[in-house]
């Protein structure tokens, strides 16, 4: 699955992912969001979505989606899993 859609987020029982500003013809200003799965259409990519974002800090067009690890570090110490600490707080 190298381009997996919101829906697909969804159905692994992500509630967010985050974007990393990145615009292709520079390097990024740092700047990332968390946005929220169920405010995107479903069936968007992560390819299109990376192309639309546009960073509020610099304007920058063009993101780096990620999987929101903080949540899914969350998730994963509510099941009871060891989870190391060192995890980079934002
Ligand atoms: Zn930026």
């Amino acid at each position: 699955m190298s381009d997996p859609t919101v829906a697909d987020w969804i159905a692994e029982g992500e509630a967010t992912i985050a974007i990393f500003c990145s615009p292709p013809n520079r390097d990024g200003c740092g700047h990332s969001a968390v946005v929220r799965l169920a405010t995107l259409d479903p069936r968007m990519t992560r390819s299109r979505l990376a192309r639309r974002a546009v960073c509020s800090a610099c304007g920058g067009r063009g993101g780096q989606v990620m999987r929101d690890m903080a949540a899914h570090y969350e998730r994963m110490r509510a099941a009871g899993m060891p989870v190391l600490d060192g995890y980079p707080q934002t």
